[in-house]
């Protein structure tokens, strides 16, 4: 059991400063100045006067099991570590595979997943990677989504992009329609997460799902929206019609590629010219690598995508371009639960999950953070490691 005391909470919305009791990994209680009878000796209290509580973060596209790969084998990345994640105030986490899929693979995501998981936080994954026809456990994408728990969607499919297994409209909708069934079905998000690259073609095929299916527009998610000017124009058009749109926060901030946006820019821009808090989310692309491409097409340099962006980003959004707080941290926490059809995350409500972050008030920076009602740092401590960290670190 735990009780966090005198902290402002905010659910997103601002609740004022409240007490917060975790029980059984569940937000059991919220109020004010509640007691905990002295005959529970198992209580452990965390002061959150001088803090925010915020809702756990919620990460939908980190490369868990590593990535990259695209400057020759030793361009591979690394796996993340638990503490990686939860010192980000990452409590829940969507992986995926990106351009390789054939020295990385399903079973791999998976397993990493479940390691994850058991190490604390909660974790889901993509079936997948860019290529199409998706490279899946079972034959099909919608098998995926309906048998194994842990797959929410199919991603990250890339479109527009020189590394994109270049699919023809035809292939992409089939995709779509597979993960939309698998959904229905299994009463998930059925999501189909599109990486975006620079390539002409833009989000064409988007629209032209919007214009000539019937699949509704929410079914998919357009990712780093963010990397250009033209891509995140025709994103604000896209986002003002309905569509979601997330915007990646790992960028090499010394070396932004000429007209790439940092997402706390992106964010203003897509909120001052009237696309929907509710339709935006961040991710952080962690663990990607950061390949930079020369006019043609020739590796420029490499860098790799950092989970801690997440939130520093969102940082960056109060305290550089003054956006209220819950919209702040909406598209890392109630908004992505949205999006995916999480049901008990990303808020702090009763009967919710125990996903907890809390910030210092002043600076905003991560003091604790809690994951389903147990402590995984405190006092900027990492208190729990993953399996292999406590011996290396
Ligand atoms: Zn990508």
């Amino acid at each position: 059991m735990l009780l966090i005391k005198n902290c402002e909470v905010y659910s997103p919305a601002y609740l004022g400063k409240k007490d917060i009791v975790v029980a059984g990994g569940k937000i059991e209680e919220i109020g004010e100045n509640i007691q905990v009878s002295k005959a529970f000796s198992n209580v452990e209290i965390i002061e959150g006067e001088g803090k925010f509580l915020f809702p756990g973060f919620i990460d939908s596209h980190v490369h868990i099991l590593g990535g990259g790969g695209e400057s020759g084998f030793n361009s591979r990345t690394p796996e993340i570590t638990l503490s990686e994640l939860t010192s980000a105030g990452i409590t829940t986490v969507v992986g995926c595979l990106g351009t390789d899929s054939v020295t990385r693979d399903m079973r791999s995501l998976l397993a990493k997943a479940r390691g994850l998981e058991e190490d604390g936080i909660t974790t889901y994954v993509f079936t997948g990677s860019y290529n199409i026809p998706a490279r899946t456990i079972f034959k099909e994408a919608d098998e995926d989504i309906i048998l194994i728990d842990k797959v929410v969607g199919v991603g990250e499919v890339a479109l527009s992009d020189h590394r994109s297994s270049q699919p023809t409209y035809e292939e992409f909708i089939r995709v779509v329609s597979r993960a939309r069934v698998g959904g229905l079905l299994s009463g998930k998000a059925g999501i189909v997460n599109i990486h975006m690259g620079e390539g002409k073609a833009g989000l064409n095929y988007l629209f032209r799902m919007v214009r000539e299916s019937e699949i509704p527009i929410t079914q998919i998610l357009p990712t780093h929206v963010n990397r250009c000017e033209e891509l995140l124009k025709s994103a604000l058009e896209y986002g003002k019609i309905g569509g979601l749109l997330d915007i990646t926060t790992s960028s090499d901030k010394n070396n932004l590629e000429p007209t790439e946006k940092l997402a706390s820019e992106a964010l203003k821009y897509l909120l001052d010219n009237g696309v929907p808090i509710e339709n935006i989310q961040f991710t952080s692309d962690g663990q990607g690598s950061l390949p930079l491409f020369g006019e043609n097409g020739e590796i420029k340099g490499l860098g790799i995508g950092k989970v801690s962006s997440l939130y520093d980003e969102v940082r960056a959004a109060i305290l550089n371009k003054k956006i209220p707080i819950e919209h702040a941290i909406s598209v890392i926490t109630s908004n992505v639960a949205g999006h995916f059809k999480f049901s008990n995350k990303g808020r702090i409500q009763q009967g919710f999950d125990g996903d907890l972050v809390l910030v210092d008030k002043k600076n905003l920076s991560i003091i604790d953070v809690v994951a389903k009602g147990n402590i995984m740092v405190k006092d900027q401590k990492i208190i729990k490691k993953g399996m292999f960290e406590a011996n290396t670190k």
